[in-house]
Formats: C-alpha cells, structure tokens, sequence
C-alpha cells in the first residue's frame, strides 16, 4: 500500500524515526540477534505494565510511548533478521518484503 505523509492513516515520520533509531540502538547492543522473540515477549510485558501504571497510578505516557517503541523495534527485527532460534527462519526476511 503506497505511503503518503499527507494520508492520516499511515504512520507518522516521527514515530517511524523513533522506531527505527530504537531498532539501531538494539542491534548496536545486541549484535547477535538471539533471543528476538523473548526480547519482543519482554517488551509486550513492559508496555503492559507501563499501561497499568498510566491508568491507576498515574505513570507518565512517555513511558507508555518508549515502551511500544521498543516493541515495533524488535517486531521490525524479526522481520527483517528472522528468530535464530527457529530452524528456518533465521534467514533475512525481511529482503521478502
Ligand atoms: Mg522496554
């Protein structure tokens, strides 16, 4: 589907920025690419949490942002380096896009 900054419905340069300087960030830490998929479970858990945190204890919604970063960061990265751990799928997928 073609993207267009001017159409509200596709996501905003911004948000794609911060996602992509987060998915540089965890490939500058952690090279290797293992684990992506409890990385990506670890990030759910933490956006959850930040989430509750927003809504009874009154949390900052930075956090809730900084979380769901990290969460399309690390979907972003087994898209395009694939989960080691499954046999088959450590190749890049995302060249397949
Ligand atoms: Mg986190």
């Amino acid at each position: 589907m073609p993207y267009k900054e001017s159409d509200n419905r596709a996501p905003r340069d911004a948000t794609m920025r911060a996602i992509a300087e987060e998915v540089e960030i965890a490939r500058l830490k952690f090279p290797t690419g293992k684990h992506l998929l409890a990385a990506l479970g670890e990030e759910f858990g933490e956006v959850c949490r930040a989430l509750l945190e927003f809504h009874y204890e009154g949390g900052p919604r930075e956090n809730v942002i900084a979380e769901a970063v990290q969460v399309a960061a690390m979907a972003i990265r087994i898209i395009e380096e694939g989960v080691m751990e499954y046999p088959g799928n450590e190749a890049q997928c995302g060249n397949e896009l």
